[in-house]
């Protein structure tokens, strides 16, 4: 279930993968040009990383790489939000997710997807969340 976690700076690199692969170090470097100031040296450094925690896969092309996605975006945004989610008092997940719905731009239909996931949890929503943190990492009375 630990599975490797990815930097800011790595989720730019892998966003690039995601839309366009297979994709050398090169073409990553230059898209990334527009939003980073970045050198070739430091994309390939991510990239190496990203290879190593096995989210890229790497094929020798001539004298480069081509490197593909090992897994998918969704996979990935999933694992993310797990991890943010086990950051916290299962008594807050309710909170934080609160506080990213109003952080966020949402279309008519992004809303109603909402409704529908809500209407469901609601069936089986029990009273009240129990915490399972360790005493002293949250003010839950244990
Ligand atoms: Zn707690």
């Amino acid at each position: 279930m630990e599975e490797p976690q990815i930097s800011p700076s790595e989720w730019e690199v892998m966003r690039v993968v995601w839309t366009t692969s297979p994709i050398t170090s090169r073409e990553i470097s230059t898209i990334l040009n527009e939003k980073k100031d970045w050198k070739l040296a430091t994309t390939k450094t991510l990239i190496g990383r990203l290879v190593k925690k096995g989210m890229l896969t790497a094929e020798p092309n001539g004298r480069q790489y081509d490197y593909s996605p090992a897994v998918t975006e969704e996979k990935s945004v999933e694992e993310a939000t797990e991890a943010l989610l086990s950051q916290v008092c299962t008594k807050k997940a309710g909170v934080t997710i609160q506080m990213m719905l109003e952080n966020s731009t949402l279309s008519l239909s992004d809303l109603e997807a909402l409704e529908d996931v809500i209407k469901l949890k609601k069936e089986t929503a029990p009273l009240e969340v129990v915490c399972s943190c360790i005493p002293g990492q949250c003010s839950c009375v244990h």
